[in-house]
């Protein structure tokens, strides 16, 4: 910073005095109870003004299936081949190992 740019320390905390944070204001959900912004649909059962906006329940049980679907094609592909499964114990073998050399050295090394 050059010495031209510089302001007093008054200056900087009358700037600074405003940034502070807030703390967020949160309505009660009128369906469940839950907390949300005012003027904004709950985000835990979809009801803004007494009425379901979207149905969260349905949302989540369609995507919680792609995403099952998802895995089980992953795992399907995962054991095509078996070689894959048997190695994949090996590794976390050294990986387990691995640690306890790194302690044994730190200590060594104090
Ligand atoms: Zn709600």
């Amino acid at each position: 910073m050059v010495i031209r740019m510089r302001h007093t320390r008054a200056h900087t905390a009358n700037r600074r005095s405003h940034h502070a944070l807030k703390a967020p204001t949160l309505a009660i959900c009128s369906n469940c109870g839950a907390k949300h912004r005012p003027h904004h649909m709950c985000l835990e059962c979809g009801f803004y003004k007494g009425r379901m906006v979207i149905d969260v329940a349905a949302k989540k049980k369609a995507r919680d299936e792609r995403l099952q679907a998802k895995k089980d094609m992953i795992d399907a592909q995962q054991g095509f081949g078996q070689e894959v499964a048997e190695e994949a114990p090996a590794t976390e073998e050294a990986s387990v190992e691995a640690p306890a050399e790194k302690v044994e050295e730190a200590k060594e090394e104090k």
